[in-house]
């Protein structure tokens, strides 16, 4: 049975949300019907995605989720330059938290005791929150990275390119401010 994309995951997320990207529908380029193991993980990005609508108590837009490599590479076309992307697995979503500054909301999510501990990494992403569970470049145990964003000229090639340095790795510490 074809899944429905406007059926909700979540109290607050529908399937249509994580199988959207702007570059693709601008490419005429429809998403594949995520095979089971997909879903599974979309599921579970969905109700992290939720955890993180609870904490910041703003609404939360799915700028993109799952990131399919067939039988178009979708991943590519959404700019990203990683082959090991979560968002390939469906394990990673770029949160654009509504009224809210990006790097107010990492601080928010990191600050708060559990959200971070299943997670693999946060990331300051390109005007949104990137939000990646374990996966299979983490050998699916969690990091627990933050990183953040810079644009770094290579002095071979001349270009510039996007780098995600890492800011700190998170530990269980209650009540300590970490940004
Ligand atoms: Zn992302």
């Amino acid at each position: 049975m074809a899944l429905d994309l406007e059926a909700h995951i979540t109290e607050n997320f529908q399937w249509k949300e994580f199988l959207h990207s702007d570059a693709a529908a601008h490419a005429g380029v429809a998403f594949p019907e995520p095979p089971e193991d997909i879903q599974a993980n979309i599921r579970k990005v969905a109700a992290k995605a939720e955890e993180a609508r609870g904490i910041l108590g703003v609404r939360v837009n799915i700028h993109s989720g799952w990131r399919p490599t067939e039988p178009v590479d979708i991943n590519k076309l959404a700019g990203s330059v990683s082959k090991t992307s979560a968002h390939i697995e469906g394990l990673a979503a770029d949160l654009s938290p509504e009224g809210m500054q990006i790097p107010d909301a990492l601080r928010t999510l990191v600050n708060h005791p559990t959200f971070m501990e299943g997670v693999d990494q946060l990331i300051n992403e390109r005007g949104c929150l990137h939000m990646g569970l374990p996966c299979k470049a983490s050998e699916y145990q969690p990091r627990h990275e933050v990183r953040g964003e810079t644009y770094i000229q290579n002095p071979k090639t001349k270009q510039v390119e996007r780098h995600y340095p890492l800011l700190f790795v998170w530990k269980p510490s209650p009540g300590v401010a970490h940004v």
